[in-house]
């Protein structure tokens, strides 16, 4: 009976939850594209076909000729975000160029087997130094506060400074080597000599 009862509630739940909420709108799409992230976007795109490109090389020994080809092969059909046209490949079986299909400036690139364009995601020494410039900022906003540096994230997340999750060098996933005591510290990429990404001691960057 009880068993019942608590099924019931329990489909009326789903029933709320997946009629409660009125359409809101654009879900799927939590980026107010700009500008700046519409050409970021274009790269990206340029960067998976030449991606998809250097694949089929690598099983068949000849880039494709045509983007319907290429869009075959990804299983996607990837568009300019700023005009929602195809990119334009021009080419043959051992070299090719794809380009931006904009016809005015700013023209977002063109790329190919000469020239691959950078890997969106950022290098991993520009990510790293990024953490690394985000904990120097976390650390004065804690000095302001206590008067002190800190390294622990413990302190860190219940001063309510930062409260996203730890942040680790991407290029080995290990946490920062993070060393403070009263109006000193120092944050340092774990990773060992070779590649470096650096350090930041007392507010004074290495790179
Ligand atoms: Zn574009
Ligand atoms: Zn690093």
């Amino acid at each position: 009976m009880l068993r019942t009862a608590l099924t019931a509630l329990t489909g009326l739940a789903l029933f709320a939850a997946a009629c409660g909420s009125p359409d809101s709108p654009d879900a799927g799409n939590p980026l107010d594209l700009g500008r700046d992230s519409e050409q970021q976007q274009c790269i990206q795109n340029l960067y998976e076909i030449c991606t998809a490109q250097s694949m089929h090389y690598a099983i068949y020994n000849v880039y494709m000729t045509s983007i319907p080809e290429v869009y075959e092969f990804m299983g996607d059909e990837l568009a300019c975000p700023s005009c929602g046209q195809y990119y334009i490949m021009i080419g043959d079986e051992e070299e090719y160029t794809v380009s931006c299909p904009l016809t005015q400036e700013p023209n977002h690139g063109t790329y190919g087997s000469q020239n691959i364009p950078p890997n969106p995601h950022g290098s991993e020494v520009d990510v790293c130094r990024s953490n690394m410039l985000t904990l120097r900022t976390i650390e004065s906003m804690y000095y302001g506060v206590y008067n002190c540096f800190t390294d622990s994230w413990e302190n860190i997340r219940e001063s309510g400074i930062y409260t996203g999750p730890a942040l680790t060098c991407p290029g080995c996933g290990s946490d920062y080597r993070f060393h403070a005591q009263g109006s000193h510290y120092c944050i340092r990429c774990p990773l060992p000599a070779d590649p470096i990404h650096g350090s930041v001691v007392d507010a004074m960057i290495s790179w």
